[in-house]
């Protein structure tokens, strides 16, 4: 039995917890005890004492933890964490049943009413992401609710709760068969090499599935395409297979034999490929000099990185990278841009599109948009959590 303490919810807060918000906020509580232990089960309650909502004590970034149930009877044991696999699992039984796609997401955190961890399947294999100690202190009651469920051949895990939110280095196997890897997984009928036991990120973001198979169907044929911050090459593997020329430029090392396996493993040409170990911002450069352009160009730049010179915020720094993107994309090509970034929503994301076309004298059209795809669950009363933000742009003369 988990011990229990009980969290007086300031006023102006009282209806948004009531709504459904659920991350615990140091600003929303009276008496937020910052030194209880990572897992306390929390009570919520009303400056009257009401009972609101129940959840548990856990660290990330801003939030001291989650909101778990809005019955007050009901107990945080291994029936609530078999109940809410179950239906994580229905929710995303399409994807268990896709004859074509064998990498999805099956908890999305807070959307799936699990917030701090995320699972992911990979052909036979779960990847668990813990995202503070607190949910980490119920893994127990987490790994028996995915033993219930469907069979399997192993979990893997990263512990993401270091003071940072960063990936702690470890053997990151849990229980079952050890992996071989690369684990060779499927999406859309194109395989990509997966390493469930490297490091934080595992060879394949699954969130622009949908952006991917787009690219390819309808606008890839034929065309001259640069995908920077390519890290294994995902799109361009996309983009080639779809009938393109592709140039891929990461400052990663492991970038050029991680993409070089990728085109590989879907029997596509390395030598009529281009793969470009080398800082995009510089790249952007070379490629003006000398008067290169592309039909497409893809932006899917991380939300903060600093390089040796370059301190890149997608926040601050977006618009700019957009202007370098608009000098080398073709009249009526596309800029796909990209963000993960939560610190800005699409309007704001459409605000740095726009101004970034009339500081370059050109017009544009948004062409298409795509957010999180469907098993990555996400809550319309926590807004922040669909992070993923797509934007398809067609570049267009001044007149
Ligand atoms: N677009 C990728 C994911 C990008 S992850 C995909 O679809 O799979 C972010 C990548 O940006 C990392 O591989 C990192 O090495 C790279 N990166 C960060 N800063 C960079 C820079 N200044 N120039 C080139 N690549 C950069």
């Amino acid at each position: 039995m988990k011990t229990e303490v009980t969290l007086k919810v300031k006023s102006k807060f009282v209806n948004k917890y009531k709504s459904g918000y659920p991350l615990i906020s140091k600003e929303a509580i009276f008496n937020l005890n910052e030194a209880a232990e990572e897992g306390t089960i929390i009570r919520l309650v009303d400056e009257k004492k009401n009972f609101i909502a129940k959840g548990y004590f856990g660290k990330q970034n801003k939030g001291y933890g989650w909101v778990l149930s809005r019955n007050e009877n009901e107990q945080i044991d291994q029936r609530f964490f078999s109940n809410k696999m179950k239906d994580a699992f229905k929710y995303r039984e399409p994807f268990f049943n896709s004859a074509d796609t064998n990498a999805f997401r099956i908890v999305n955190g807070e959307g799936d009413g699990l917030g701090g961890l995320t699972i992911d399947y990979f052909a036979g294999y779960y990847l668990i992401n813990w995202y503070n100690i607190g949910i980490y202190n119920f893994r127990d009651y987490i790994i028996n609710a995915l033993k219930e469920l469907d069979d399997f051949k192993g979990i893997y895990q990263k512990k993401r709760f270091d003071a940072n939110g960063k990936y702690i280095e470890d053997d990151d196997f849990v229980i079952g068969e050890r992996g071989t890897f690369p684990l060779i997984v499927k999406e859309n009928g194109v395989n990509f090499a997966v390493y469930l036991n490297e490091s934080a990120m595992v060879g394949v973001f699954l969130d622009q599935r949908d952006v991917r198979k787009r690219i390819r169907d309808a606008y890839a044929d034929g065309k001259n395409v640069l995908n920077t911050f390519s890290y294994t090459g995902a799109f361009s593997v996309f983009a080639a297979l779809g009938g393109a020329k592709t140039t891929s430029v990461d400052l990663a090392n492991r970038s050029l034999s991680k993409t070089i396996e990728q085109f590989r493993l879907n029997n596509l040409d390395i030598e009529s490929q281009d793969i470009i170990v080398e800082d995009v911002f510089h790249y952007f450069k070379y490629a003006v000099k000398h008067q290169l352009s592309f039909d497409m160009v893809i932006l899917d730049p991380p939300s903060f990185a600093r390089s040796k010179k370059i301190v890149f915020s997608a926040e601050k720094d977006y618009k700019n990278l957009l202007k370098e993107a608009i000098a080398i994309t073709k009249d009526q090509g596309i800029i796909v841009a990209s963000t993960n970034s939560s610190a800005f929503n699409m309007n704001k994301f459409k605000s740095f599109i726009d101004q970034a076309f009339k500081e370059t004298n050109r017009k544009y059209q948004l062409v298409e948009e795509f957010s999180l795809p469907k098993d990555f669950k996400s809550i319309k009363e926590f807004p922040e959590g669909n992070y993923l933000k797509v934007v398809f742009i067609k570049n267009l003369p001044k007149d």
